[in-house]
């Protein structure tokens, strides 16, 4: 499979090449040249990791199958306590995919459990000689699957930066307490927009990169944008979209709707490409919290960065400028050079406005909705109490949204799950009516006692670990960070 930039039809690189370099040239996002059509129906009953295969393969032709096999069953395996695709469901029609059995609890393990040894692979393949440095911003969940995944790969060094007050105390513990040799954290003045400009500006440094030329290293990114980050998230919409199959909800071809709590446009566009290789699904519904430019972006084309921030419950949903966004725009819009002129005016002027054809477009399979900081709580109340089921602060959204925009539920629908709720056990407290505890470890203790639920391990062996990492620094130094490194 040939990659593309969405900045550049020229450039062409294999799927270890787009991985190695993370962002294309001009800044672009690497897409496939076209979506590999996969015969999936004749994939139900298979494993998680079979699954995976057959859904990963044709992107990543280039690599050895072997290796990919044996990657995926590192990956999925006991790595996720046999539970890689669970679901859960609520009523009838209505399912919760539980994607937080990986090791740091967030949806986001899925890709970076795989995507590390997807890059260390092509390293090999392509005969880097040069050592890599990850910079990855953070909103929470990112940077702690990163560390995770990238701890002590050879070759490979990680930097994470984080917004200093704009994560849960849970999610900052998990980063600043990371084990391994070749990580390093920092917190950065600002919220995770600061973060992310801080990060892709040390991309785009070309006295940073001659420097670093000079000493025999290159940069790359985990952050959404890898296309390694992106292809890992196909592979759940597909296995359960057949495990509605095999339970007898559906029978295959009949569509199924997903309900994504949506940031960086990262998870839902996975679906996206899932649909686009035939998978049937109905509509995908875009989640956001009160940060909801996407929401206005799919309800008007016009996407406007320049609004307040918000600091909401589900601070890995606090985004004004969603990257994968650019990914879509380059699929659908079909006209080269136009995603480079909606990219530059949202550069230079923070806002930019889409043709109605490409808006009409992208609107026969996204509908929107959002969720105020008021209806989170009241829908993790409402889960609880009506179905007995606990869920955090993202999936609130959701599940919210869902309730909201599909009065008149046409298909079943799958809702994306996306964290464990103790990573914000004090915000479920608050909703399900209990005082809350200022310590994040008796708010994480009450909430067992109170719900008769187990919290996972990674979260409650925080309290006795050593913090390691205490730097907050200015945005515009993280460029000076990749040298020091
Ligand atoms: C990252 C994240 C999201 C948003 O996913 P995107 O791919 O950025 O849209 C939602 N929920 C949780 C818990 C996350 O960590």
């Amino acid at each position: 499979m040939q990659f593309t930039s969405t900045r550049n039809a020229k450039e062409q690189v294999s799927a270890a090449q787009a991985i190695v370099n993370g962002l294309a040239s001009n800044g672009g996002l690497y897409v496939p040249g076209q979506f590999p059509q996969v015969d999936f129906a004749a994939l139900q009953g298979k494993s998680y990791e079979e699954t995976a295969y057959a859904v990963l393969q044709p992107y990543l032709d280039d690599y050895d199958g072997e290796f990919l096999k044996q990657a995926l069953a590192q990956s999925y395996g006991e790595n996720f306590g046999g539970k890689a695709g669970h679901m859960v469901q609520l009523r009838d029609t209505l399912y919760s995919l539980e994607l937080w059995h990986g090791p740091t609890c967030a949806f986001k393990d899925y890709a970076l459990q795989l995507m590390p040894r997807l890059l260390q692979q092509a390293r090999g393949m392509l005969h880097v000689e040069e050592k890599t440095r990850i910079l990855v911003a953070t909103s929470g969940d990112t940077g702690t699957a990163a560390l995770n995944g990238f701890k002590d790969i050879d070759g490979v060094g990680i930097a994470v930066f984080y917004p200093e007050s704009g994560t849960s105390e849970i999610q900052r513990l998990q980063m600043v307490t990371q084990e391994g040799s070749n990580v390093s954290v920092f917190g950065v003045q600002g919220n995770f927009d600061d973060a992310q400009r801080g990060v892709k500006e040390a991309f785009s440094n070309i006295e940073l990169a001659k420097a670093l030329e000079d000493k025999g290293v290159r940069l790359s990114s985990a952050n959404s944008i890898n296309f390694g980050r992106l292809a890992p998230q196909i592979v759940y919409y597909v296995y359960s979209y057949l495990q509605l199959c095999g339970n007898g909800t559906i029978v295959y071809g009949q569509p199924v709707d997903y309900c994504v709590p949506t940031g960086n446009f990262g998870d839902i566009l996975a679906g996206y490409y899932a649909k686009q290789m035939g998978l049937p699904i109905g509509q995908l519904l875009c989640a956001s919290n009160q940060n909801n430019v996407l929401f206005d972006f799919l309800s008007t084309g016009n996407y406007n960065a320049q609004r307040d921030f918000y600091k909401t419950s589900s601070p890995s949903m606090d985004i004004l400028v969603s990257s994968n966004l650019e990914r879509l725009l380059w699929h659908e819009s079909g006209a080269d050079g136009v995603v480079q002129l909606w990219m530059d005016q949202l550069a230079k002027n923070a806002h930019y406005q889409i043709d109605s054809n490409t808006l009409a477009q992208i609107r026969q399979t996204f509908a929107a909705g959002w969720a105020d900081e008021e209806e989170v709580g009241a829908e993790i109340r409402r889960i609880y109490d009506e179905y007995d089921y606990l869920c955090d602060p993202h999936t609130a959204v959701a599940f919210k949204v869902q309730k909201k925009q599909l009065a008149t539920e046409r298909h079943p629908v799958v809702v994306l799950s996306t964290a464990n709720p103790f990573k914000f056990s004090g915000k479920v407290l608050q909703a399900l009516g209990h005082t809350v505890p200022e310590d994040e470890f008796e708010a994480l203790q009450k909430l067992q006692e109170v719900t008769g639920r187990q919290a996972p391990a990674a979260l409650t062996g925080l309290k006795s670990k050593q913090e390691r990492f205490t730097e907050v620094i200015d945005p515009a130094a993280i460029a000076q960070i990749p040298l020091t490194l």
